[in-house]
């Protein structure tokens, strides 16, 4: 791990109240950038023996962390450092990072430093739980320490069949190899039956739903249907919820999702500049209406969903950096909370063997969306609202908008909504 001081972006150091010192904030901000080089490198372990670890508590965690190697369903998991900053899990055993358990104790090695304690996030009893159908909740969903629960309703993409997948995306080669772990198409019934055994377990207070590119039509119609189910089983009108969406041809569609009760919304545009969009997602730029046509569709869901429940991803690493932050900004401008999230090469994909930015581009370009995201006055909630789960960024915006007590964020949870 590099030992270089980091520094919060001018303007910001001086708005911090008394409680957060300018020592703890920059302990706080090398947490942050650990999390970032440990997601980056992943970790070695032996995953027996985590596995282990991991399962002899009944209070466990997270989703699949496809491994830096390749998918692995083996162990699922993440690790929270003391600093209240959570580390998702990815094994390679080539990484400088180690993870090792003495006396059922998690240590985490971080080359020339200390050896220091962590908390393994430990599986959810949720995830074994039935639904009436029979499956259990772990084929159906898979929930993250922040009281987040995702499902991808169906394991297939359809630009498969022409081709035309993204570049940088295993959605479809990890459908094949997982084939028989998890249904295949998820019925609306079993969604809301997940998302209401989430919510009595008291371990979920957003459902992020997702699924490949499928049909626009059935698309929609796919997500009323879920809609319907959820409101039927928790008797709420609306969720917390957030209806992870290709660019409806209609835009008025997008007014069906929020009567059906959603909350929020995620079109992730994956790519800023329009040339380079072309080249990585040529599905979405062929069958979807191009990229201006995505575009237009945040901005108006944004008319919709308000401020700040809009969400969209760029893949950081696969167009130059000023590129990324111009789309950032533009999209926080409009009120559409958009990341950019590292881009990790998958096995299986078009860009297997590539590689992304190092460390240090990540974390500049981390530290500046964190900062868009202050600028355009978001909050905390805002933020979260529609990802799962916080990432690097959102670390760094609780750190810069003073939310540290004694040089500790406090583990961020969703709020329960009745
Ligand atoms: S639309 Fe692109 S990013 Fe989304 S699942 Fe299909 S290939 Fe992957």
């Amino acid at each position: 791990m590099s030992t270089q001081t980091l520094s919060a972006p001018s303007g910001l150091v001086e708005s911090v109240s008394g409680i957060d010192p300018r020592h703890d904030r920059q302990k706080l901000l090398d947490e942050a950038r650990l999390r970032l080089e440990i997601e980056m490198e992943g970790v070695r372990f032996d995953k027996q023996a985590i596995a282990l670890l991991s399962q002899s508590d009944e209070e466990i965690a997270a989703g699949i962390q496809p491994t830096v190697e390749g998918p692995d369903s083996g162990l699922q998991n993440a690790f929270w450092l003391d600093s209240g900053i959570h580390v998702g899990l990815r094994h390679h055993s080539r990484s400088p990072y180690t993870l090792d358990h003495r006396d059922g104790v998690l240590v985490l090695q971080v080359p020339e430093g200390e050896s220091r304690e962590v908390e393994l996030i430990r599986r959810h009893r949720v995830l074994g739980r039935t639904l009436s159908t029979g499956e259990r909740f772990e084929q159906i969903g898979s929930v993250n320490p922040e009281g987040g629960l995702r499902i991808a309703f169906s394991n297939e993409c359809s630009l498969k069949d022409t081709n035309e997948d993204c570049k940088f995306c295993d959605f479809n080669h990890r459908a094949r190899l997982t084939e028989g772990a998890s249904v295949y198409l998820k019925s609306p019934r079993q969604v809301a039956e997940t998302f209401a055994l989430a919510r009595e377990e008291g371990t979920a207070n957003h459902l992020n739903l997702t699924g490949g590119f499928i049909p626009e039509r059935r698309e929609l119609e796919y997500y009323l249907d879920a809609a319907e189910e959820i409101r039927e089983l928790t008797g709420l009108s609306h969720f917390r919820g957030t209806a992870v969406i290709g660019a409806p041809a209609d835009l008025k569609m997008l007014e069906k999702y929020k009567e059906s009760g959603f909350n929020s919304v995620s079109i992730n545009l994956e790519i800023w500049d329009k040339d380079i969009f072309k080249a990585i997602c040529p599905g979405k730029e062929k069958r979807t209406g191009g990229q201006a046509h995505w575009i237009a569709a945040l901005e108006a869901a944004v008319e919709v969903f308000g401020r700040g429940f809009v969400k969209s991803n760029i893949v950081a690493g696969l167009e130059p950096k000023d590129s990324i932050l111009e789309g950032v900004e533009y999209l926080a401008s409009k009120g559409v909370n958009c990341l950019a999230g590292p881009f990790q090469p998958r096995v299986g994909t078009a860009l297997e063997g590539h590689r992304s930015p190092e460390t240090p581009w990540h974390w500049d370009l981390q530290l500046k969306v964190a900062q868009i995201q202050l600028k355009y006055g978001y909050t905390t909630d805002q933020i979260y609202n529609c990802a799962i789960p916080g990432r690097v960024a959102h670390d760094l915006f609780r750190i810069f908008a003073g939310e540290a007590v004694n040089g500790k964020l406090a583990r961020w949870k969703y709020p329960v909504v009745a």
